[in-house]
């Protein structure tokens, strides 16, 4: 996991949104090998283990692989430029290196990839029932197969995502308040975050 990723954890327990506070044990090269996080707020730990940062309550998911190659990713992410996040769920992550490819200077974020960690190095790995992600913090959401039918996980995704920006779906279109559809064609979409003034 990247360090300064770091400063965007959120505890996943369910009281007023709080950041994770880490104790790194291993540090290489701005990457944490491994670590402890713990909330401030109702004392939960968690652990940092082979640069993966696992909740311990993933469910798996019965899905097909994702269709879309990194260019792909990319052009429907819509990122303009360097800076900030995406983050690829499911079989989304699986082609992260690919991505990273096409999105020069954007850190990727695998929330359960498969296999469990993408190839090479460059993309922080979290395993979980939900994104431990800060709201509208990110520049962006890519649901795999499966996750972008789960309203549970399309929830995740807006709130990660900032106010304005994009996030794909692999399956049907969804129709939300909090979505505005861009797109959608062979069993994909692109939606942006609606700007809300309830938006945390
Ligand atoms: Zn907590």
């Amino acid at each position: 996991m990247f360090i300064e990723l770091t400063d965007h954890l959120r505890c996943p327990a369910d009281h007023e949104e709080q950041f994770l506070i880490l104790l790194p044990d291993v540090v290489e090269d701005r990457w944490v090998r491994s670590g402890d996080l713990a909330c401030p707020v109702c004392g939960r730990a968690f652990r940092i283990t082979d640069g993966i940062f696992d909740l311990g309550d993933a469910v798996p998911l019965d899905a097909p692989p994702s269709m879309l190659g990194g260019d792909a990713v990319a052009a429907l992410s819509g990122l303009g430029g360097p800076g900030g996040y995406l983050v690829l769920v499911g079989g989304a992550a699986a082609n992260a290196v690919a991505v990273r490819e096409n999105v020069a200077g954007v850190g990727l974020v695998a929330v359960n990839a498969d296999p469990a960690r993408p190839d090479g190095d460059g993309v922080s790995v979290i395993r979980g029932g939900m994104i431990p992600l800060r709201s509208s913090s990110m520049r962006g959401v890519v649901l795999g197969p499966g996750y972008a039918d789960e309203p549970t996980w399309i929830s995740e995704a807006v709130r990660v995502t900032l106010p304005g920006l994009r996030i794909v779906g692999e399956g049907a279109a969804p129709e939300r308040e909090d979505l505005e559809l861009l797109a959608t064609a062979r069993g994909c979409w692109v939606a942006t975050r609606a700007r809300s003034r309830y938006s945390p």
